[in-house]
């Protein structure tokens, strides 16, 4: 079955991170089973609550403290895509973490990452929606771990893992303390991408594409800071993994109104839509279009517009290319 219509046109989707789009539902049921209370990061509603940046990643290791096993990383991917399918994406990359699964060893990693594997293909069959996986490392826990995490990633480097990131605290250490890990993936044949702008000014927008040689910037918005570097983006053709809900969730910016994402839109700048951790910031893709046609007046073309340019800049081989523009030319007939 398919959730694709010409009221919920297909999408697609490149930046959403596997553990952070959990429905509270899956985590409450998960934690049940596992006799863990962690009953205090639910509203009454049953969404996820949490009062400032700080507070959500709290909220956030509290609630991805459920997920233990591959079987129950199988489960959540489950979970996850269904969500997404409703909103009628059809192609997914998601960050996939060696730290919470598996420790950074490159046995167990194995194992979590077929469990996920075999969840995702049995989602395609009966949904309709591709996911791909970006092995990333978590910039807080500091450049060493990077590395055993870019291991991971070299050794299981296929047309299920296409890509390397660099997620967490965009404040802590520099890029360039991870420039081994990039390298390392890059000779391994990943696509690159990484975290900058936005906690981070328009220098560590700089600093990812000068020191770990990125295709991609997760966020990338507050380059809006310095029009040079707008240009520079626009001129090299770098694209930017926007997530509008989840700036304004997060306060980077007050609304979306304010977001600068029709500004860099406007000045040329390749962007994309996406969700980050929909549940978390209490959104989906569906609400993201709605919002950016609201808020833009932006209409079909220009939807139609970014997700060539996704599909352009996803990190698939050529032939899940292939398929996806022959479903995105089919899907509304
Ligand atoms: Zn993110």
């Amino acid at each position: 079955m398919s959730y694709v219509s010409r009221a919920n046109p297909a999408k697609l989707e490149l930046h959403h991170h596997l553990e952070g789009a959990a429905p509270p539902a899956f985590i409450r049921g998960l934690a049940k089973e596992k006799h863990m209370d962690i009953s205090g990061i639910f509203d009454a509603q049953g969404a996820y609550k949490y009062v400032d940046f700080w507070d959500f990643l709290k909220v956030y290791e509290a609630a991805t403290s459920t997920l233990q096993s591959p079987e129950d990383y199988a489960r959540l991917t489950r979970a996850v895509l269904e969500e997404s399918a409703k909103s009628g994406v059809i192609y997914c990359e998601t960050f996939l973490s060696p730290d919470f699964c598996g420790g950074r060893d490159v046995g167990a990693w194995r194992e979590y990452l077929l469990a996920m594997r075999e969840a995702a293909e049995a989602a395609e069959r009966d949904m309709g929606i591709t996911l791909r996986g970006i092995v990333t490392a978590i910039r807080h826990f500091g450049p060493d771990k990077a590395r055993q995490t870019a291991v991971c990633a070299a050794e299981t480097v296929g047309d299920f893992i296409v890509g390397f990131g660099l997620a967490g605290d965009e404040t802590s250490g520099a890029p360039a303390d991870f420039k081994w890990s990039f390298d390392c993936a890059r000779e391994a044949g990943l696509h690159l991408t990484a975290h900058a702008g936005e906690w981070g000014g328009p220098e560590s927008v700089r600093a990812v594409l000068a020191d770990l040689g990125v295709s991609r910037v997760g966020h990338g918005v507050r380059a809006i800071e310095d029009l040079a570097l707008v240009d520079q983006l626009a001129e090299q053709g770098v694209v930017l993994e926007v997530c509008p809900g989840s700036n304004v969730a997060l306060g980077v910016y007050p609304s979306l109104r304010k977001h600068p994402i029709g500004e860099l839109y406007r000045r040329g700048v390749k962007v994309t839509i996406s969700t980050d951790d929909p549940p978390f910031f209490h959104t989906t893709m569906q609400a993201e279009y709605a919002g950016l046609h609201a808020a833009f007046d932006w209409d079909d073309g220009v939807f139609a517009e970014i997700t060539q340019t996704a599909l352009d800049a996803a990190f698939c081989d050529a032939d899940t290319k292939t398929k996806l523009r022959k479903r995105l030319e089919t899907a509304h007939d």
